[in-house]
């Protein structure tokens, strides 16, 4: 048995991570799970919205699965995502985007991975200064390979408009992108939206000691406990991290029982159906036990 830590999060975080589960131990995986809490429940009765426990059980199994949290406004909190990244020095985030049939998108044949550096800034403003060793060394590698030419003495900002524009009009032309941290952020959300959104779009964070498979979306608190959101975007956070475990099999059998419930688009979540308001829509945890039942 491998251990691997199970973060259960806050809001749709417990609904999510338990639905994963199921549907990664039907796999045949061979997984203790070491179930973690942190975010604000956690917090409401601990004081803290990341005990020690979690952070050490990461770090003693080197490989986690995390339901999103909720970051507390105004509490004077940070972000707990932010801080694991940190601490953990996970830095590369890698989101992969795919079409997947059946999800409703203006885009088909999408297969492109974002990898978005995940620890330093690097905000609006000049990245590479003037005059600095490391910006001359930029300009000639890009005068070598480029028939645009950059002045010397220039300072360099990283800019994502273009990329942008880009991805929406021909976005067939790239696989994979890699980009600093606010930028990778704002153009994996657009990738997202580019196979069918945030429901659809897995993660993971990864370091020399650890990894961390997260959704990209968030807690969506409003639909906490209601057994109603999509489970896709953890599962296939489940399956990156079948694949980086090594447990290739596995992570196969998982896609491909994702990807044919999807395709089916019976057993699937409201925000899968043609419309939101659906009846035909099932719940969560009724998602999982379509994808379960395909892998039987
Ligand atoms: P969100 O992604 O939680 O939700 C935005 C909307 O997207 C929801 O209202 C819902 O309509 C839809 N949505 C999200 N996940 C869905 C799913 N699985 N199935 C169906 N629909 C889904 O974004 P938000 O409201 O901006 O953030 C809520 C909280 O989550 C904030 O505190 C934010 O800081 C936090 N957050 C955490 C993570 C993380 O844990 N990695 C990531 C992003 C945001």
């Amino acid at each position: 048995m491998t251990d691997v830590t199970l973060v259960t999060g806050d809001g749709i975080g417990p609904e999510i991570a338990e639905a994963t589960r199921r549907c990664i131990d039907a796999t045949g995986a061979d997984i203790n799970w070491l179930i973690k809490e942190a975010g604000t429940d956690v917090m409401e009765r601990e004081g803290t919205p990341l005990p020690d426990a979690t952070v050490e059980a990461i770090k003693k199994t080197g490989v986690a699965l995390k339901a999103p949290i909720t970051t507390p406004v105004g509490k004077g909190f940070r972000s707990i995502n932010v801080h694991l990244r940190q601490t953990l020095d996970l830095y590369a985030c890698l989101r992969p985007c795919k079409s997947y049939e059946g999800v409703r998108s203006r885009y088909t044949d999408i297969d492109l991975v974002v990898v978005r550096e995940n620890t330093e800034d690097c905000y609006a403003g000049v990245e590479f200064q003037r005059g600095k060793d490391d910006t001359d060394e930029l300009i000639n590698w890009i005068n070598k390979r480029s028939e645009k030419k950059v002045r010397e003495n220039s300072g360099i900002t990283i800019a994502g408009n273009n990329m942008c524009m880009q991805l929406i009009q021909k976005p067939e032309l790239y696989d994979v992108l890699v980009l600093p941290n606010l930028y990778g952020d704002i153009l994996s959300d657009l990738c997202a939206g580019l196979v069918g959104g945030l429901g659809v779009a897995p993660g993971g964070n990864i370091g020399e000691k650890g990894a961390i498979f997260e959704a990209t979306h968030g807690s969506a608190p409003k639909y906490k406990g209601q057994n109603k959101v999509n489970p896709t975007a953890l599962i296939l956070s489940g399956v990156l991290m079948l694949r980086h475990m090594g447990k290739i099999a596995e992570a196969e059998k998982l896609e491909n029982a994702v990807a044919a419930v999807i395709a089916e688009g019976k057993s699937v979540t409201y925000d899968m159906k043609p419309h939101r308001d659906d009846p035909t829509a099932v719940g969560t945890s009724q998602m999982a036990d379509a994808i379960i039942e395909k892998m039987m």
